[in-house]
C-alpha cells in the first residue's frame, strides 16, 4: 500500500479547510439556511471526516423552520412559474459556468465535508455542469404543448400540457452531496417549481454553496430553500407540505418516505441502495477491465450507490484478472491530499467505518479470504479503510447479502454465463451492473437480461450515469422512478390533456339512432386499424 507518514499528510491536509476557504464563506453559507426568526435552537457541528474535526456549526432546524421554508417557496413559485423558460435557462447556464470556473472552491469544500478524494469530488462538479447544460437546452421543448391523436380523427383536437407540480421536496444523502441535490433540483426548477432541500446533516455545505451560486446566477431568493437537521424530524412536515418528494438514500428510509408520500397522496421518486454486480467474460480486455474495476469498486471509497460490490470472473481469466487487480488495488494511493493522484479518500464517519469492518470480519469468520486490504488505516486519518478484495465469499455472509457501501468487493469465479447471470440477478437490489467483453453484441444480449436499471458494457458506472439524456434509477428494492432524461424532468410536472371536439360528439349522436351509431363506430374502428398515421 502506497502511503505517506501521518505527519506530512496532516500538514498537507490542514490548508484544505483552514486557508483555502475564503474568510467568512462558511458563515455566509450557514446564513442561507431557512430559519424562523427569534427562536431558540440548537446547533450541530459539521465535521471534516479526514481529521474528524469540526468545521462549522449549523442550526438544527425545527419543524417550524420547514413550514416557513415551504410557505416562502410556495409564494415564490407562482411568479417563478410565470417567468419565461428562456430566463430560467439563462440562470441555469450561468450556474453551469460558475461551477466550472470556481471548481477549486467547490472541490475543497466537498473534500472537506466528505473526506472524499479530489477525483471523486470532481465527478460531482462535472455532473452538475452536465445536468445544467442538458436540462437548460431541453426544458423549453419538454414543456412545450404536444399534439396528441384525438378520439375521432379530424374531429378531435387534443394536446398535452406540462405544468409545474408546485413545490418539490428533496431529501438527499451525504455521499454525493452536491450532485444528489443540485443535479436533481435543476430540472425541477427549470420546470417552474420551487424547491425545499434537506441535505444530510453530515454534509450540508456543498448544497448551500450551490444555492449561493444559484442566487448569484440570478435565481430569485425563495425559489430554492435549504433546511438542515435530522431527517426523521424534518421529513414529516416537509412531505406534508410539498407536492412531490424526491428522495435519495437507503432502502430502509425510502420505504418510510414512500409510506408518508402515500398518506399525503403525492408522487415520489426513490433512489435507493444497490449491491451491484460486475461480470468479466473470458474475452474481456483485462487491462481495461481491471482499470474499470478499480473505479467501479473504490470510487468514493465505495460509498457510491452504483459501485460494484460483487465481481464475477469467468474461469479462463480468473487468475490473470485477479493477479492484476490485487496488485493495482494494493498500490492504490489513499489519503486526504488535495490532488488528483490520490485514488481513494476517507470514509464519512466512525459508523461507516465500523459497518465496513464488521462486514469484513463477519466474512472472514465464516471462511472468506482477504486478498487485499481488510483493515482500517488510523495512521492516515480516523476513518480511512484500505480497498479490500475478498474471495471464497458465501451466501451466509453479510458482505454477500447486504449493501456494504464501502471499499469492499467480493470476487466469485464462474464457468457458464447462465450461472453468472443467475448469481448476478439473485439480489433484492437492481440498481447498476457492468459487463466486460470484446464481443459487444454478446454484452448487449446479456445486458437486457440483467435486472438492473442501468447496465454498462465495458464501463463500470460512469457511461450510464453520465448519459443524462437516458433514464437512471433502480429496479426491485433499488427504487421507484427515474432521474435523468425526459422521465427525470416529467416527474416534476403535472400533465394536463385538453381535447377539443368539433362538429359531432364522441358518443351517441343526437341525430341518429343508437344502433346506427354502434354500427358506424364498429366499422370505423375496424378501418382505423389498417390506416397508417391514424392507427
Ligand atoms: P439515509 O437513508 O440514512 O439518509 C438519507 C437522507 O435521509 C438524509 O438526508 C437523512 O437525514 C434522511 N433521513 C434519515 N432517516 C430518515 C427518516 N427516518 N425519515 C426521513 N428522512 C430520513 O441514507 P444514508 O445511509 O445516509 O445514504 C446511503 C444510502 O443511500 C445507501 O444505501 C446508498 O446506496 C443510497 N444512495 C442511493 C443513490 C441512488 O441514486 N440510488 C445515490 C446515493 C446514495
Amino acid at each position: 500500500m502506497n502511503t505517506q507518514p501521518a505527519q506530512s499528510i496532516a500538514a498537507n491536509f490542514q490548508p484544505l479547510w483552514t486557508q483555502t476557504m475564503r474568510p467568512g464563506l462558511l458563515n455566509n453559507l450557514v446564513d442561507l439556511i431557512t430559519r424562523a426568526s427569534g427562536r431558540e435552537r440548537t446547533n450541530f457541528a459539521v465535521r471534516a471526516p479526514a481529521v474528524d474535526e469540526p468545521i462549522v456549526e449549523v442550526p438544527a432546524c425545527t419543524q417550524e423552520d420547514v413550514i416557513l421554508a415551504l410557505n416562502r417557496a410556495r409564494k415564490a413559485q407562482q411568479e417563478w412559474a410565470e417567468s419565461p423558460v428562456r430566463e430560467r435557462k439563462q440562470i441555469v447556464l450561468r450556474l453551469h459556468d460558475l461551477i466550472l470556473q470556481r471548481q477549486e472552491t467547490m472541490l475543497d469544500l466537498l473534500q472537506m465535508e466528505t473526506g472524499k478524494a479530489r477525483r471523486d469530488a470532481l465527478e460531482e462538479v462535472l455532473d452538475v455542469a452536465q445536468a445544467c447544460r442538458h436540462y437548460a437546452f431541453r426544458a423549453e421543448s419538454y414543456l412545450q404543448p404536444k399534439w396528441r391523436k384525438g378520439a375521432l380523427p379530424l374531429l378531435t383536437r387534443t394536446w398535452e400540457l406540462r405544468h409545474p407540480i408546485g413545490v418539490v421536496g428533496f431529501i438527499s444523502p451525504w455521499n454525493y452531496p452536491l450532485t444528489l441535490t443540485l443535479s436533481d433540483a435543476i430540472p425541477a426548477m427549470l420546470a417552474g417549481n420551487a424547491v425545499v432541500v434537506k441535505p444530510d446533516s453530515q454534509a450540508p455545505l456543498a448544497a448551500l454553496l450551490g444555492l449561493q451560486w444559484l442566487r448569484e446566477a440570478g435565481l430569485p431568493g425563495d425559489v430554492l430553500q435549504v433546511v438542515t437537521g435530522p431527517g426523521a424530524d424534518l421529513a414529516k412536515p416537509l412531505i406534508a407540505g410539498v407536492d412531490y418528494i424526491c428522495f435519495t438514500g437507503s432502502t430502509t428510509t425510502g420505504r418510510s418516505i414512500a409510506r408518508q408520500a402515500g398518506e399525503n397522496l403525492i408522487g415520489c421518486s426513490l433512489e435507493l441502495g444497490g449491491k451491484n454486480p460486475m461480470l468479466v467474460l473470458h474475452d474481456a480486455d483485462i487491462d481495461r477491465a481491471v482499470h474499470g474495476a478499480l473505479r467501479g469498486c473504490f470510487a468514493n471509497a465505495g460509498q457510491l450507490c452504483i459501485s460494484c460490490e460483487r465481481l464475477f470472473l469467468q474461469d479462463p481469466v480468473y487468475d490473470r484478472f485477479l493477479h492484476q487487480f490485487i496488485k493495482r488495488t494494493s498500490n492504490l494511493k489513499i489519503g486526504p491530499e488535495k490532488n488528483f493522484d490520490v485514488g481513494m479518500g476517507s470514509l464519512i464517519s466512525r459508523g461507516q467505518l465500523d459497518k465496513v469492518d464488521a462486514h469484513v470480519r463477519d466474512a472472514v469468520r465464516k471462511g472468506a479470504v482477504i486478498l487485499a486490504g481488510g483493515r482500517a488505516r488510523p495512521d492516515l486519518g480516523p476513518f480511512f479503510y484500505e480497498p479490500t478484495i475478498l474471495a471464497r465469499v458465501t451466501q451466509e455472509m453479510r458482505v454477500w447479502q447486504e449493501e456494504t457501501f464501502g471499499p469492499v468487493v467480493s470476487v466469485c469465479p464462474f464457468g457458464d454465463i447462465e450461472e453468472a447471470l443467475r448469481m448476478a440477478n439473485d439480489s433484492p437490489f437492481g440498481l447498476n451492473a457492468s459487463i466486460w467483453t470484446r464481443d459487444v453484441r454478446q454484452g448487449q444480449r446479456l445486458a437486457v437480461r440483467m435486472r438492473c436499471g442501468t447496465v454498462n458494457i465495458n464501463g463500470a458506472y460512469a457511461a450510464a450515469w453520465g448519459s443524462v439524456d437516458a433514464p437512471m434509477g433502480g429496479m426491485k428494492a433499488s427504487g421507484i422512478g427515474r432521474r435523468h432524461g425526459v422521465e427525470g424532468f416529467a416527474r416534476f410536472t403535472e400533465s394536463q390533456t385538453i381535447a377539443q371536439q368539433n362538429l359531432i360528439p364522441v358518443g351517441p349522436w343526437p341525430f341518429v339512432k343508437a344502433g346506427f351509431y354502434a354500427r358506424v363506430m364498429t366499422a370505423a374502428l375496424r378501418l382505423l386499424r389498417h390506416i397508417p398515421g391514424l392507427r
